[in-house]
């Protein structure tokens, strides 16, 4: 009778032993069924944006090259945006582009080159139509040619335009700054503006010209109507890489000159249409911008220090300039000498106290 006890013990004790194997190998299979799984979902998701970006990488860009380069580029964004929250920014990782021609150099950049591109030369570009290598030299190399035409037409301002984007795209730079060749850039107090959104969102900043939102027809269906704001170029307006990757193959490889075209407008309203009506991304005003369409002797002596751009202009005999003390007008006609003294007095040109 106890041996056929023990005999039973020692029968269970087998059946748990195997029962307990059995659940580990289960467990395992299970564990390494999920990974696989969770992987080949990913590899789904990633051959997923492969063919839809694909889809929109135009006939011209060829062998993918470009496209390649620029899908890492999103993946890599895409990574740091699931493994950072903040994302640091310094000037370092700014770029501006200044729109240019040659006829304005001498006029319009030696003000630029004398003030404030002397705090910012590593982040500014200028972008003209023409080989200048005075102009070259003085900007260490940062005058880009774009061969546009040299006017004022809306098929050279977008080609210029789309030259300064493709160029911010080519840069590892966080965000993209464009401003016209009459503003001055309160360059600290742009970098901390772009210092308190983040890059890796999608923010479109400027200043509105107008009062209310740009109404025009949408030409796929004349009988409706649609409406957009948009940044005015001459106030500059700034674009983070998170947007400015989702706008690439709109905007890209000169293609913004095409979709000016379509929908005739100028290369800032093109970008509004792009960004707020394409993509649905809201311009979000940054008050501090100005531009010459607005008075700028209405501008606070006291305020002068917080506002980010500012800008001048010529109407028949007068000037809409800053109304600031310092230098003679003669001298200083635009107050941009005297502004930027007023800002960084220690500059080598400016009055001794
Ligand atoms: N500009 C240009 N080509 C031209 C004329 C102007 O690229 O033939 C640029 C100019 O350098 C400036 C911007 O376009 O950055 C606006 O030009 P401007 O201030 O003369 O005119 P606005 O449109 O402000 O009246
Ligand atoms: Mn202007």
């Amino acid at each position: 009778m106890h041996e056929i006890d023990s005999k039973m013990r020692l029968k269970l004790g087998k059946v748990v032993q195997f029962i307990f194997l059995a659940s580990c190998l289960l467990f395992f299979m299970t564990i390494t069924y999920i990974k696989t799984d969770r992987a080949s979902a990913e590899a789904d998701e990633k051959n997923d944006f492969a063919s839809v970006w694909q889809e929109r990488v135009p006939q011209s860009l060829d062998a993918s090259k470009e496209y390649e380069n620029i899908e890492a580029e999103v993946r890599k964004v895409e990574v740091i945006k699931r493994t950072t929250t903040k994302a640091p920014f310094s000037q370092d990782d700014l770029f501006i582009s200044v729109k240019t021609t040659l006829n304005y150099h001498k006029p319009r950049l030696d003000l630029i080159l004398k003030t404030w591109y002397k705090l910012a030369r590593d982040q500014v570009w200028f972008f003209t139509d023409s080989d200048d290598p005075e102009y070259s030299e003085k900007t260490n190399g940062h005058l880009i040619n774009t061969n546009c035409s040299a006017s004022h037409n809306r098929r050279s301002l977008c080609c210029k335009m789309s030259a300064e984007f493709d160029a911010f795209l080519e840069s590892d730079r966080k965000w993209f700054c464009h401003f016209d060749d009459d503003n001055y850039v309160n360059v600290p107090k742009l970098v901390k503006l772009l210092q308190q959104r983040s890059w890796q969102d999608d923010w479109y900043l400027g200043k509105p010209s107008i009062r209310a939102p740009l109404e025009i027809l949408n030409r796929e269906n004349l009988t409706q109507k649609l409406s957009f704001w948009f940044a005015t170029g001459g106030a500059g307006f700034c674009v983070s890489r998170a947007l400015a990757l989702k706008m690439m193959p709109i905007v890209g490889g000169g293609r913004i000159t095409t979709i000016g075209e379509n929908i005739r407008l100028p290369d800032d309203v093109t970008m509004g249409y792009i960004i707020e009506h394409l993509l649905k991304v809201r311009l979000s005003v940054i008050e501090e911008f100005h531009s010459h369409l607005e008075p700028m002797k209405f501008l606070k002596p006291e305020k002068l220090s917080e506002q980010i751009s500012f800008s001048y202009s010529k109407y028949e005999n007068e000037m809409n300039a800053l109304n600031i003390e310092g230098f003679d007008r003669r001298v200083d006609p635009t107050r941009f000498l005297s502004l930027h003294c007023l800002l960084f007095p220690n500059f080598s040109f400016c009055p001794k106290k």
